[in-house]
């Protein structure tokens, strides 16, 4: 949605499994290569998506992908215990 350049305080959240604007976990969505989406666990307010890449481990790249709809959040939220 927005163009906000994500920081190095963003990342290191994205990193961990949460969101960088609310503080929710992150849902592992789906993959492509290296890159994974992670959808916004926080669906009343937040509902932000991002696209991320890890080498060996670490975060390399990290891109807003903007809002997640109802219908592609539920795709992948069915393991909700972790
Ligand atoms: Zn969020």
């Amino acid at each position: 949605m927005s163009d906000d350049e994500l920081g190095d305080t963003q990342r290191m959240m994205l990193a961990n499994g949460w969101c960088p604007d609310c503080g929710a976990g992150l849902l592992p969505g789906p993959r492509g290569g290296a890159a994974q989406n992670f959808y916004c666990s926080e669906r009343t307010t937040c509902r932000e998506g991002f696209n991320l890449t890890f080498h060996s481990g670490k975060l390399a790249f990290a891109q807003r992908i903007g809002e997640v709809d109802d219908e592609r959040f539920k795709l992948y939220a069915r393991d909700d215990g972790q």
